[in-house]
């Protein structure tokens, strides 16, 4: 090695060793203030998890890993309906309900439709005025960028975050339309899906997965004119829940109406959700549920990795068209294609 060579290997080592020393004290200095309760802590740690740089979720994975034994200690709340069913006026009142009793409430959301425009939720400071400036209270919108799977993967790490700044309620809102329910399903433990009256199944969007996916069902805005309309709704609704089989956990779930902007029903609803907890910790459905939820995200973080490294490997960049080419042509079979990519991303000798 010439003078020159060993000094800039030098200069690089020297220059890694302090990178990592830097990167380490960044990690302490979150970890730190995030188990402080620190909010600003806690929101830098989210903006790096939401990171499309690579060594902001490198800092960030680390400041998760640290944060994970202080972490588990609440309860995670999915609230989901169409846009318009009064979530974030809910949330809102549920919010002050709970910080009224000392309960720190944090706010996150998945919504899918937030890269594609502004969102159609939540979690958005305009939206929920008096939680947002709760000193007991933590409001994060949905990223705004990255698939559904990425701004899922963030939200199920940014809840372990808020539970290791001490909060004791997790709120994951998102919007009744479409997949994000299923992914918001895994990673809470109680789902509470809100409707309107007067409007069917089919107009409201709902389809029955994600009523059979509900702990409990309230109809909202059971006000003024709307009263009546709303429990004649619940009451169909309870009958449509008792058609579903019934359940592992044992929970048969629950209906009933509340209008969030009188804050009528919250605490009715706040009431279900303890029992739910209670119920099901005494019965281990709780923990064997989030030990389940755990290992389906190891399982779908792994076929991510997988199918990215799998993808941006250059012989499958090179070959992937010309196979899928030949795949619609006819001239090859499927199976025979997807051989061919893997004996290629697997550095097999193909004869
Ligand atoms: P989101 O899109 O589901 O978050 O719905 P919002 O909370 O933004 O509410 C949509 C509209 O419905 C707003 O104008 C709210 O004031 C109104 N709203 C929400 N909850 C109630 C309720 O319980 N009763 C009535 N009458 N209006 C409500």
């Amino acid at each position: 090695m010439s003078k020159l060579n060993v000094h800039t290997a030098r200069e690089k080592a020297i220059k890694k060793f302090l990178h990592s020393q830097q990167e380490s004290q960044s990690v302490y200095e979150l970890v730190n203030g995030i188990v402080n309760g620190d909010k600003s802590a806690l929101a830098k740690a989210i903006t790096l998890l939401e990171s499309k740089n690579k060594d902001h979720t490198t800092l960030a994975s680390s400041v998760v890993h640290e944060c994970l034994k202080h972490s588990g200690n609440s309860i995670r709340i999915g609230i989901t309906g169409v846009p318009g069913v009064g979530k974030s006026t809910f949330i809102e009142a549920l919010g002050t309900l709970l910080t009224k009793q000392g309960i720190k409430v944090a706010v996150l959301a998945v919504d899918p439709s937030s890269s594609v425009n502004k969102g159609s939720i939540l979690g958005d400071k305009t939206r929920m005025e008096s939680l947002s400036t709760n000193k007991l209270a933590f409001i994060r919108p949905s990223p705004s960028s990255g698939t559904l799977g990425g701004v899922a993967n963030a939200t199920r790490e940014s809840i372990l975050l808020c539970e290791a700044a001490g909060f004791e309620v997790i709120i994951v809102e998102t919007v009744g339309v479409g997949q994000s329910e299923y992914l918001v399903k895994e990673m809470v433990d109680f789902f509470l899906l809100l409707m309107l009256s007067g409007a069917g199944d089919e107009i409201q969007g709902i389809k029955r997965g994600i009523m059979e996916m509900a702990d409990a069902l309230f109809v909202n805005k059971a006000d003024g004119e709307n009263k009546l309309m709303a429990q004649k709704a619940t009451q169909a609704y309870s009958n449509a829940l008792h058609l579903f089989p019934a359940r592992e956990d044992s929970w048969i779930p629950k209906t009933g109406t509340c209008s969030a902007l009188n804050h009528q029903g919250i605490t009715k609803i706040w009431d279900i959700i303890s029992k739910f907890k209670t119920e099901q910790i005494a019965n281990k459905a709780f923990e064997k549920r989030r030990q389940s939820q755990s290992k389906s995200w190891l399982m779908s973080q792994l076929e991510n990795e997988l199918s990215a490294h799998f993808y941006s490997h250059p012989l499958i960049q090179e070959n992937l068209n010309t196979v899928i080419a030949d795949v619609v042509k006819g001239t090859k079979t499927p199976y025979a294609g997807s051989k061919e990519l893997m004996d290629l991303f697997l550095g097999n000798k193909t004869q």
